[in-house]
């Protein structure tokens, strides 16, 4: 079997399924996306959002942003270090979703600061 939810980043519609042999395995592979709907984005408040995939740095670090088309700033998504499988939204020292300005002089190393920082 397998179900469907809808997620909201910004503007956009995401349809996501969970497939499994019965309710609790579709709903567990649903629940692998440990977030909500993202409306908009917090350092400009424009609803003018995409998510990406990306690969960066030179030992090609993997990972998926939302990514805010109106001032390019970001919040990238974290993978639980025991269950890589799970993604939860990054969030700062106040509890609030991380978003970071854009920065043209990011180097591989606050690269892979932020992305080795994933919960345990
Ligand atoms: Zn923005």
């Amino acid at each position: 079997m397998k179900i469907a939810s809808v997620l909201k980043i910004g503007r956009k519609n995401y349809t996501v399924y969970g497939e499994g042999d019965d309710w609790f395995e579709c709903n567990f592979e649903l629940s692998s996306l440990s977030f909500g709907n993202i409306e908009k984005c917090e350092l400009c408040q424009s609803d003018n959002l995409t998510l990406r995939a990306r690969e960066a740095g030179k030992k090609k670090h993997k990972y998926v942003e939302v990514y805010c088309i109106n001032c390019k700033g970001a919040v990238v998504f974290g993978r639980m270090q025991e269950n890589p499988k799970i993604f939860y939204l990054r969030k700062n020292d106040k509890k609030k979703p991380d978003w970071r300005a854009f920065n043209p002089k990011q180097t591989d190393e606050d690269l892979e600061n932020m992305l080795n920082n994933d919960k345990k």
